[in-house]
């Protein structure tokens, strides 16, 4: 059985792209066969996995408008996981998909071609509520929502979740929200704990464990197109690792994730 993630959150910068990269590297690690999808026109996830967007033939655009085959775009990483890189075509997407019928299916149809070859899809969403998220959740068995722990980390989760469950009674009744990820974490000070224990309550929404450390080795790995996961051991990377052990026993045993105690 293939288990499809949506990493989703409408807002920029909060680590959606890292952690899509982060998991998937570290579910490779333990053997798991992971596909990662590049959902933003920005091309970030392609670009830190070490393809460079702009030299790209064909993208998951050409395979979300039925131009190419899945099979024929997907690309191998360093980071030992396959990607379905994203070029800056994928901008113009959302208008042309908009005139289809069945649009945000597309690329749940796409995926249910290759999808026997994964253990594990992960779809880094772009930071938008447009057909191309609608797509990612659609496609998806469960979404996480990456968090900032800022002050204003929750305007735009309301938002996000009325989408998530309008995807749910429409086109995914499947989709199960698994809860937030706490990224840029600073354990050192109670303000990461107090602002994820608002929006956790405001929202109902549970925190899984572990957080993400805030560490300056993250902006490195994604300036220079090789993970993190890939460099000297850091907080950041062994965070991701845990986290990706706990949806892996998760997905495994059925048990569920762990969740983060605030208290
Ligand atoms: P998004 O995909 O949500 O826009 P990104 O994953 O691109 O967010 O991350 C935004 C920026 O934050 C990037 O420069 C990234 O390197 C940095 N970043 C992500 N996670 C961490 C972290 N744990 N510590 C420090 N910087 C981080
Ligand atoms: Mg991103």
């Amino acid at each position: 059985m293939t288990r499809m993630l949506a990493i989703a959150n409408q807002k920029g910068g909060v680590a959606k792209t890292t952690t899509v990269a982060s998991l998937g590297a570290a579910l490779a690690d333990l053997d798991v066969s992971v596909l990662v999808v590049d959902l933003d026109p920005q091309g970030c996830l392609t670009f830190s996995l070490g393809h460079d967007p702009d030299q790209l033939e064909s993208s998951v655009h050409d395979v979300l408008l039925g131009e190419e085959e899945i099979a024929d775009v997907l690309l191998d990483t360093d980071d030992n996981v396959t990607l379905l890189p994203a070029t800056i075509d994928l901008a113009g997407a959302e208008a042309l998909l908009l005139m289809r019928p069945g649009r945000e299916y597309a690329l749940k149809r796409a995926l249910a071609e290759v999808a026997e070859d994964y253990d594990v899809i992960l779809i880094d969403c772009p930071p938008s509520l447009g057909v191309l998220t609608l797509n990612g959740l659609t496609a998806a068995d469960e979404v996480v929502v990456p968090l900032q722990c800022e002050t204003l980390a929750h305007r735009g989760v309301g938002q996000l979740l009325r989408t998530v469950n309008e995807v749910q009674q429409i086109t995914n009744p499947g989709l199960a929200t698994l809860g937030a990820v706490a990224t840029l974490y600073d354990a050192r000070t109670t303000h990461s704990r107090d602002v994820l224990g608002d929006v956790s309550d405001r929202y109902d929404l549970p925190v899984l464990d572990p957080p993400i450390p805030r560490t300056v080795r993250f902006a490195e790995a994604s300036a220079s197109g090789t993970s993190v996961m890939r460099g000297r051991k850091n907080k950041g990377a062994n965070a991701y690792r845990e986290l990706a052990e706990n949806l892996w026993k998760h997905w495994e045993a059925g048990t569920p994730v762990p969740t983060f105690d605030m208290a």
